[in-house]
């Protein structure tokens, strides 16, 4: 199967950790030049961005701040300066922000959804404008191809995590609703819902007694890796994937096959 992406322009939000940081990787080595937006921390951007050059890439970092309209239109805006063009979003950046509900603050709600939700509503908004007025590109079948990172509680409910699990659920309607609405334009929308994947952002979770729990939730037996999700991301990215339009491919090793059923219920 030839997954590749010569001569596209990809931008991975939040692209220079756990997630992002495999898409960049792996949507590089598939021949695409790669965008990588990062928030605060320019130098794993620009490291990241440095060794995909060195193996005969092309990248660049670009700060933003996904959530803030006009960080998002820079962001697009220095892309197209380095790179003329967009061919592939990867609406990854995200954060967690816990507390029980009685305990939740406004501004935990407030933070988790202006980063998860409207950060990819504005990235998807951008693309598909920008999609539109490039037009054609001789280089994939699709005038676009928007992947939203959406994770197993866009359908798992979580309790701890009403501000993230209403993020994700959210994701999963407007990732369908942008599918319908501009399919018909040659833009394919889909998201990936990754399971237990091992990165910053469930570092303490997914080791020692946490991890041994976790485990019991995933009939397959192993925490993922920021690989798998990857790959995905490039075959969704892909014309292997072209008749794949507004679905949701979930990279969780069986989580959502709720396994705690297993011989009980
Ligand atoms: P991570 O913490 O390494 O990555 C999150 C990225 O988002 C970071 O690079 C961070 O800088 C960036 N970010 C945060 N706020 C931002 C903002 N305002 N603007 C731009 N970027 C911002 O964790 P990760 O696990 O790689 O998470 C990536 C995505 O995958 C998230 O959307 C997360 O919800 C989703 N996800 C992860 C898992 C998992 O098990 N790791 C499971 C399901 C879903």
């Amino acid at each position: 199967m030839d997954c590749r992406l010569d001569g596209q322009v990809a931008i991975v939000t939040g692209g220079s950790s756990g997630l992002g940081y495999a898409c960049s990787e792996q949507l590089a080595a598939a021949g695409a030049a790669v965008v990588v937006n990062y928030h605060s921390h320019p130098e794993p951007a620009e490291d990241l961005a440095a060794s995909i050059n060195d193996k005969g890439g092309r990248a660049i970092a670009v700060g933003g701040d996904v959530s803030k309209e006009a960080d998002v239109a820079e962001l697009f805006g220095e892309t197209l300066g380095a790179f003329g063009a967009v061919d592939i979003l990867v609406a990854n950046s995200g954060m967690q922000k816990d507390a029980a509900l009685t305990e939740m603050t406004l501004d935990q709600w407030e933070a988790v959804l202006s980063v998860n939700l409207t950060g990819q509503f504005l990235c998807a908004q951008a693309a598909v404008r920008q999609f539109e007025r490039q037009g054609r590109r001789d280089v994939s079948r699709a005038l676009g191809k928007i992947i939203c990172m959406s994770s197993v509680h866009q359908v798992i409910p979580w309790a701890g995590h009403v501000n993230y699990a209403a993020s994700k659920g959210g994701i999963m309607m407007m990732m369908q609703t942008i599918a319908q609405e501009v399919a018909g334009k040659g833009i394919r929308v889909n998201s990936i819902a990754p399971g237990a994947i091992r990165t910053a952002i469930n570092e303490t979770e997914t080791e020692g007694e946490k991890g041994e729990q976790l485990l019991k939730l995933i009939p397959y037996g192993r925490i993922g890796v920021a690989e798998d999700v990857g790959k995905a991301a490039v075959w969704l990215a892909s014309d292997q994937s072209d008749y794949v339009v507004g679905t949701t491919i979930f990279v969780d090793g069986g989580m959502t096959l709720y396994p705690a059923f297993r011989g009980n219920g």
